[in-house]
């Protein structure tokens, strides 16, 4: 039977189908840029570490310190797109105006050795895996609030004045999708919020 393509990436696993996650397991994390999601997945993987972390491809620019291979792979936008006419991408997006997206290959190898995979991507991105893996457990954090997120992405300053108004623009649009997540967490104290993170995480144990 034929299945109608995704509207939002009409190149998007042609052959969609749902798939399993032959014995792996996918948390999937979105949060509003700034909310802290980095540090919480990094304690997370501090805390477990069998947990694979998908690094995502990305057509943006690498902020200071950030390092191609670690945080992203770094990739030209000609690049991006003609991986998507190759099928590469399980799920991508554009967020912020940029190109994101997760490997399919990378990702099918690990659920296919049963291993505990960890996406940090978008609520596009989610969207289109939950599709494809229906049994993948969704987290989204949430800043206290659209203030202290404000105040947040400019102490950080790691983004221009007008990379911070596009970014909140987003993280509204986002925060309104919220009850699309199995789990929702509130970031107003790290240490708290990273407790909250592990313990959804400990719920699914390694095969
Ligand atoms: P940043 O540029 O701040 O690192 O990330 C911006 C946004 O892109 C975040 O919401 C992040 O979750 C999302 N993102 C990162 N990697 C991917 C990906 O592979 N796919 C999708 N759909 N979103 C991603």
């Amino acid at each position: 039977m034929k299945r109608k393509k995704p509207k939002k990436n009409p190149d998007i696993h042609p052959k969609a189908g749902r798939e399993q996650s032959a014995g792996g397991c996918l948390f999937i994390v979105s949060a509003p840029s700034g909310t802290g999601k980095s540090t919480l997945c990094q304690a997370a993987r501090e805390r477990f570490p069998d947990l694979v972390y998908s690094i995502s491809f990305t057509t943006r620019s690498p902020r200071a310190g950030e390092k191609d291979g670690v945080d992203y792979f770094f990739i030209s936008p000609s690049e991006f797109e003609a991986r998507i006419g190759r099928g590469d991408w399980v799920e991508w997006a554009k967020v912020h105006g940029h190109y994101y997206g997760t490997s399919a290959d990378f990702l099918n190898q690990q659920l296919s050795a049963g291993r505990r995979v960890l996406l940090d991507i978008d609520v596009a991105g989610a969207k289109q895996i939950l599709n494809r893996f229906p049994e993948s457990v969704t987290i989204f954090i949430m800043p206290p609030s659209l203030d202290a997120l404000r105040r947040r992405l400019e102490t950080r300053g790691t983004d221009d004045a007008e990379s911070i108004e596009k970014r909140l623009v987003n993280a509204e649009k986002e925060i309104a999708e919220k009850d699309f997540y199995r789990h929702v967490i509130v970031n107003d104290r790290l240490d708290a919020a990273i407790d909250a993170f592990c313990d959804i995480i400990a719920r699914y144990p390694p095969a």
